[in-house]
Parts: C-alpha cells; sequence; structure tokens
C-alpha cells in the first residue's frame, strides 16, 4: 500500500484542518501557510498525486473541483477576483503530492500575466 499523503491523512481526521466545506468528491481547508488574506485548499478525496497523473476517469473529479472552486470563492466573498493554481511537480512547487487546487483571494493581483 503506498504510503497515506498528508492530505488523506487530514481527509480522515488524523490530522486537524480547518474545513470548510466536504462532499462525497472533495474537502475544501484553509492552508497553514497562507500566501494570500483569502488562501484555501480544494483537494479531491482521490489521492492524483499530480494533475499530470489525471486520466479520462478523472474527468468527473476534475470538473467537479472547478464548479466548487467557483462556488466557494462566492461564499469566501471573493468570487469578483480569485486566481486558481494547481502546482504540478517539485520544480513548480507542489510539495504535496496529492493533487490540489489553490484558490487565493483578497489579495492585490498583477492584471496581466501570472505575476502573483
Ligand atoms: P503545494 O506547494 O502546491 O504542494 O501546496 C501545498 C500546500 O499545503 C502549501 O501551501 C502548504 O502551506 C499547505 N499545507 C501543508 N501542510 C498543511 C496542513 N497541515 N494544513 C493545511 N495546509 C497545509
Amino acid at each position: 500500500m503506498p504510503e497515506e499523503t498528508l492530505f488523506t491523512k487530514i481527509i480522515n481526521g488524523d490530522i486537524p484542518a480547518e474545513k470548510l466545506y466536504e462532499d462525497d468528491i472533495c474537502i475544501c481547508i484553509r492552508d497553514i501557510s497562507p500566501q494570500a488574506p483569502t488562501h484555501v485548499l480544494l483537494i479531491p478525496r482521490k489521492p492524483i498525486p499530480r494533475l499530470a497523473d489525471a486520466s479520462e476517469e478523472d474527468q468527473a473529479i476534475l470538473g467537479h473541483l472547478m464548479v466548487k472552486a467557483g462556488e466557494i470563492a462566492r461564499q469566501l466573498g471573493v468570487d469578483e477576483a480569485f486566481r486558481l493554481v494547481v502546482n504540478n511537480g517539485a520544480g513548480a512547487g507542489q510539495t504535496v503530492f496529492h493533487l490540489h487546487l489553490h484558490i487565493l483571494g483578497n489579495k492585490k493581483f498583477s492584471e496581466q500575466g501570472l505575476g502573483m
């Protein structure tokens, strides 16, 4: 059995986290080290290591995450300006190898390009 990821441990309640939302496909928690005044993580229960490891069978999960990202942004009051970030691979800054979407808001973003 592969070792459980940090996020699987949070999903299972073995490590505490501030959960904002959960359903049978995903959970949303506050990031422990926020990079913006609003910074939450949307995590599928299925431990897909990286976005690049997702396959056709994960389409419904990925679609669900995108819809929930919009809903959660609305609930957090940042739907007018938020950024979704997926780090894929260590070279892109991924540190937890269990797919997750960062939802970042309440921050002045560079209005052009990807400057954070
Ligand atoms: P990434 O670098 O894209 O893999 O993102 C991993 C994120 O998980 C980072 O933003 C961390 O701050 C966050 N993180 C790490 N441990 C925890 C934890 N116990 N609870 C909530 N967020 C965490």
